[in-house]
């Protein structure tokens, strides 16, 4: 059996980790290695190791981890001044974690292209 990631055993409470919002299919947490003001992570409960392995029965998943990021983002007030939602894909995508995971990057001006 694989090693779970670090990301399994905050959602399965070996990990203790600060929940912003909880529900059925998703956890919200503060990135412990924050890039921007606001730097929090959207992680749906099911283990889907990266973007590359959603099956078409997932893509409400996928969806409703947006909407969350679209709705904490209001909660957190950077909604008007706006945000960046990213999910990094393995090696030259800069994935570090094999669980799937959107990032919500605000409070700060970003720039473009990314690094
Ligand atoms: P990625 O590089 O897209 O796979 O992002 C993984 C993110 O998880 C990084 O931004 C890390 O800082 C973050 N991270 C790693 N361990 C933890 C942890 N225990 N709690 C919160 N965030 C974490």
């Amino acid at each position: 059996m694989e090693d779970k990631t670090i990301f399994e055993k905050i959602i399965d409470k070996e990990l203790e980790s600060e929940m912003i919002y909880e529900d059925d299919q998703v956890i919200v947490i503060e990135d412990i290695n924050p890039v921007a003001p606001t730097h929090l992570l959207i992680i749906p409960k099911k283990k889907i190791a990266t973007i590359n392995e959603i099956s078409s029965d997932e893509k409400s998943l996928i969806g409703h981890m947006i909407f969350t990021a679209r709705n904490i983002a209001k909660k957190v007030g950077i909604d008007e001044s706006g945000y960046r939602l990213v999910f990094n894909t393995n090696e030259d995508g800069a994935q570090s974690v094999y669980h799937i995971h959107l990032h919500l990057l605000g409070g700060r001006k970003m720039t473009w292209p990314p690094g």
